[in-house]
C-alpha cells in the first residue's frame, strides 16, 4: 500500500475516533457524489475554507484526486460504523478509552496516545478494500 494511501485514512480515522464525523461525510459528498464545497459548508456549518482545507489535506495525502476518490468510496462504511472514542462533555472533551477529561485538541490526543487504535482502523479499511475488490 502506498505510504499517501495510509496517510490519507489515518487522517480521517483520528477525525472520525476524535468524534469528528461531519469530515468524512463532507469529503464523501464531495468527491464521490459530486457536491459542491458551498453547498457542503451549508448543510454541515463548516465554513468553505476549512471545508477547502480539509479536502485539500486529504488530496494532497493520497496524492491526487482520484487516488482520493478511492480511498473515501473504499473505506466509507468502516470509517462511517465507527464509534468515536472522544466524546463532547460540558466544558471539553472525554475520552472513553483513557476515562480522562482531555486538556487537549481530542485529535492530538487520539494521534498521539491512542495510535495502536488508530493504526488498527486503518488495518481494517485496506483488509476490507481489498476484498470489496476481488
Ligand atoms: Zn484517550
Amino acid at each position: 500500500m502506498p505510504e499517501g494511501v495510509a496517510e490519507a485514512l489515518r487522517y480521517l480515522a483520528v477525525k472520525v475516533l476524535a468524534g469528528d464525523l461531519v469530515v468524512l461525510y463532507a469529503l464523501k459528498e464531495y468527491l464521490i457524489d459530486g457536491e459542491s464545497p458551498s453547498t457542503l459548508s451549508h448543510k454541515y456549518r463548516i465554513g468553505k475554507f476549512k471545508l477547502r482545507g480539509y479536502i485539500q489535506r486529504v488530496v494532497e495525502k493520497a496524492g491526487n484526486y482520484r487516488v482520493a476518490q478511492a480511498i473515501v468510496r473504499s473505506s466509507f462504511n468502516t470509517l462511517a460504523t465507527l464509534t468515536p472514542i472522544v466524546v463532547k462533555v460540558p466544558g471539553g472533551y472525554y475520552c472513553t478509552v483513557c476515562g480522562k477529561t482531555l486538556t487537549m485538541n481530542p485529535e492530538r490526543h487520539v494521534r498521539l496516545e491512542h495510535r495502536d487504535l488508530v493504526d488498527r482502523v486503518v488495518a481494517d479499511c485496506v483488509r476490507l478494500a481489498k476484498r470489496s475488490k476481488s
